[in-house]
């Protein structure tokens, strides 16, 4: 344990006690209580109230099973989760991520980074994730909309636009918020802003489905900036080719960088001379294949198979878009090594605690995920408010509020580092930044 403070240490024990099992949210809560020793000290009266003890533990968890009958008339049986984590702000937002690793400690930490998230964003919104072990790849179209269905049939029991609006992630895009859109609509008999990441036909957000990789390159354009540097003329590495990745690459492209690979479950791409990204859309947008496929469309391009080898690509900026813990303490040293100067997460954790820690030692320039990709959920709050609006704003419109509100995030994590003493640690910042509002407003509410 690395933890100076007594009660911080006794909170970490309990958490993983109390959780066996879930490294990732054992990783994610270490993360934020390291942050915090020097804000407990001093506000004594975040330890009085019990509010550590509580932030800890989701307000929430529901189970639940997910029968659904696959093309050849057999019964599949997934499980699915959503937690409800924390409400002192907003009602419950995150995404619901469809994919085979998930379990219970995976929406564990994904929900809990996301209170500070959602807090860091300035937007009224609570912190919650969902999701289940089923794989979308490579099932049909009916297939998923049998699941989504099916999943939606359960938790619509537990969800609505002002107690907790779930959105998409990983394994969950366009398609699959459609199918369950349709399906809560259907039962409900109700057409409200249940659900963010909507189609643009039937009340979604412009701008939303680029949100978090622009939002990721606003950010890390801002600490950029704030260090005598920009995008301009560099070489960044994308990990990923889903939609964090897809926007990330095209906007690091507009502010003048050459982005020269992107990944996916199976390898990576190498392109010397700048990713074609209407190739990777093709690919994995419209035919939903694997991104080995670029080598069609791209003689020159170099494929290899496994996904950390690309981190041994040279680079001055990286932006892993992929899957918690995909940079490990030996990636991170290989980055450094070649000259990489600025981390920028898309990705929820994709640094190790080793690997992060490797960075900041380094002077690496290092944009965490809860304030690099808090993009994606602050637009979908703008979806909300358009929705309960009944009204819409233009794709200009929308992108300027996201600007605004990834250097608004900028400046608060900084500032916050700065008062405690951590300057230029924006791993700290974040964490203190996004702790202070909801500590605050648990204080407010007293003991529930
Ligand atoms: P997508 O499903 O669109 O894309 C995920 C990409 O990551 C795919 O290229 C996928 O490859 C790859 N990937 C997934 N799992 C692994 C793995 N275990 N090892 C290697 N590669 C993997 O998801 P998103 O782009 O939406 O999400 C990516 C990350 O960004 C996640 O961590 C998510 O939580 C985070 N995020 C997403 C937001 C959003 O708005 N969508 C908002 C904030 C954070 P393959 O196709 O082979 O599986």
């Amino acid at each position: 344990m690395s933890f100076r403070n007594e009660y911080l240490k006794g909170v970490m024990e309990r958490v993983i006690a109390r959780n066996a099992g879930e490294p990732e949210f054992h990783q994610a809560v270490r993360e934020v209580l390291e942050s915090l020793e020097p804000v407990v000290e001093k506000h004594p009266e975040y330890i009085k109230a019990g509010v550590i003890d509580s932030i800890v533990e989701p307000e929430r968890i529901i189970k639940f099973r997910v029968p659904w009958v696959d093309d050849s008339g057999k019964v599949q049986v997934n499980r699915g989760f959503r937690i409800q984590f924390n409400s002192a702000i907003g009602p419950y937002k995150g995404g619901l991520r469809f994919h085979p690793s998930v379990y219970e400690g995976i929406i564990k930490f994904l929900g809990f980074e996301q209170i500070f998230k959602n807090s860091l964003t300035g937007l009224p919104i609570g912190g919650g994730k969902g999701g289940s072990d089923f794989d979308p790849k490579g099932k049909s179209d009916m297939e998923v909309m049998r699941f989504c269905q099916s999943f939606m049939t359960e938790l619509s029991k537990h969800i609505g636009a002002d107690t907790d609006v779930p959105a998409g992630d990983i394994g969950v895009g366009g398609r699959e918020i459609g199918y369950l859109f349709g399906q809560y609509k259907r039962l409900r008999n109700e057409f409200t802003g249940v659900l963010t990441g909507k189609g643009l036909t039937y009340g979604g957000s412009l701008a939303r489905t680029e949100a978090t990789g622009f939002g990721l390159c606003y950010f890390v354009d801002e600490m950029l900036k704030d260090n005598g540097k920009s995008f301009k003329g560099q070489t960044v590495v994308i990990s990923g080719s889903g939609n964090v990745a897809i926007y990330a690459c095209k906007k690091a492209t507009e502010l003048g960088a050459t982005v020269v690979a992107m990944s996916d479950s199976n390898g990576y791409i190498y392109d010397k001379n700048g990713i074609d990204l209407d190739a990777v859309k093709q690919i994995k947008e419209v035919e939903r294949k694997r991104i080995k496929e670029y080598l069609n469309y791209r003689k020159d391009a170099v494929y290899t198979e496994g996904c950390s080898g690309i981190w041994s690509i040279k680079c001055d900026i990286a932006l892993p878009c992929a899957t918690q813990n995909e940079i490990d303490e030996q990636s991170a040293k290989t980055l450094v090594k070649n000259g990489c100067y600025a981390v920028g997460e898309g990705a929820n954790m994709p640094s190790t605690l080793e690997a992060t820690k490797v960075f900041l030692e380094n002077g690496v320039l290092f944009a965490p995920a809860k304030a690099a990709n808090a993009g994606g959920v602050a637009t979908s709050a703008l979806e909300m408010s358009q929705n309960s609006m009944r009204y819409s704003w233009t794709f200009e419109e929308v992108d300027a509020k996201l600007k605004g509100i990834m250097q608004n995030i900028y400046k608060n994590a900084s500032a916050a580092a700065e008062e405690y003493g951590m300057k230029g640690n924006l791993v700290a910042g974040a964490n203190i930044a996004g702790f202070i509002k909801v500590a605050d407003s648990m204080l407010a509410h007293g003991v529930v």
